[in-house]
């Protein structure tokens, strides 16, 4: 089969590789029906995380089962499915306490820019939906892997709902799904920190009531005027840098919480300015997988269309200009048809 590899920062390339093989009775090999890149696969690409040896690139996946394990109990061949990148056994205390992302068993998918996959702890991972879905909604229910599920988690962290001010730090795809989640869970004015047109146009699509163009402290400034000085009930943190993470923690009122979902790279928290901030801080990686249910839900009713975060579609054997596009900000999310 073919598969993205990644040799060296800006080196990915589709190889063919052996066709992953149950490894543990729990497992499922699904026939991958769309892939996609994320903003935390630039990291490796950009040279700012590690690159492995020959790692095999991509976690976020749906797909149909080809095959199960012989302890594989719900899932079944022949199934569309949905699941999240870190398998979870949905039965262990924290999971069932919804925070799958971290079970007592959880491993991390991957691989899943290719033509099939190994996912492990298939019955806690997958949902399956109840028929074949139609084509044109299996962008959207890719999202809810990962960028939707994550952006859902960061607007539930944050405490998105009736009577809050929302705002969004990023503009990348999970950055404009926290957007879409906080309008569906009831936002009432929801505060989009983009500087890109197109970006800003899908936010505004997505529910956003207000764009801010600035960041840093010229963002926080922007934030407290239209917030009467006090700051947003709700910041969504959809980045992971030092800057962002300060924005959203300055940009939130005392009391407030902040949503963070975007992968840390090299943050460091003030204490002192952190005591005085009195703000919740809550997130990490997502636990999808507590989402997912509802999420593959709304999207099979046509109540959300998260998949419009993918404005590049390319075959998988194109992964490379699809890693670039996104790098070089020339697409919010490329999807690869294996
Ligand atoms: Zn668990």
């Amino acid at each position: 089969m073919r598969q993205a590899i990644i040799h060296a920062p800006g080196d990915v390339r589709v190889e063919e590789r052996d066709r992953p093989t149950v490894l543990k009775p729990t497992d499922a090999i699904l026939r991958v029906s769309a892939a996609c890149v994320c903003g935390s696969d630039l990291w490796p690409w950009r040279g700012i995380e590690p690159v492995g040896d020959a790692h095999a690139m991509g976690h976020e996946y749906a797909g149909i089962v080809e095959e199960v394990g012989s302890e594989v109990t719900t899932i079944r061949p022949g199934q569309f499915v949905v699941g999240s990148f870190f398998a979870s056994d949905n039965t262990c205390e924290i999971c069932r306490a919804g925070y799958q992302s971290r079970c007592v068993h959880a491993e991390l998918v991957g691989g899943a820019q290719g033509e099939y996959l190994r996912v492990p702890l298939a019955d806690g991972t997958l949902v399956a939906t109840p028929t074949l879905p139609d084509d044109d909604l299996i962008p959207s229910l890719l999202t809810a892997s990962d960028v939707l599920g994550t952006g859902w988690f960061g607007a539930v962290a944050a405490e998105a709902g009736p009577g809050r001010t929302v705002a969004v730090v990023g503009d990348g795809a999970v950055g404009l799904l926290a957007v879409l989640a906080a309008k569906q869970l009831g936002a009432e004015r929801i505060i989009a920190m983009s500087r890109h047109a197109t970006r800003q146009e899908l936010a505004l699509e997505f529910g956003a009531t207000d764009i801010v163009t600035t960041r840093g402290d010229a963002g926080v400034a922007e934030i407290k005027d239209l917030t009467g000085g006090l700051g947003a009930h709700s910041v969504i943190e959809a980045v992971g840098t030092q800057e962002s993470m300060m924005q959203a923690i300055r940009a939130t009122r005392p009391g407030g919480h902040v949503g963070y979902v975007g992968v840390a790279h090299g943050v460091e928290l003030p204490g002192m300015e952190l005591f005085f901030s009195v703000v919740h801080l809550h997130g990490g990686p997502a636990p999808v997988r507590r989402f997912l249910p509802d999420l593959i839900d709304r999207i099979l009713r046509r109540e959300i269309n998260p998949g419009k975060v993918f404005d590049l579609t390319l075959s998988l054997d194109e992964a490379a200009e699809g890693y670039r596009a996104m790098d070089e900000r020339r697409a919010i999310k490329t999807l690869l048809k294996p």
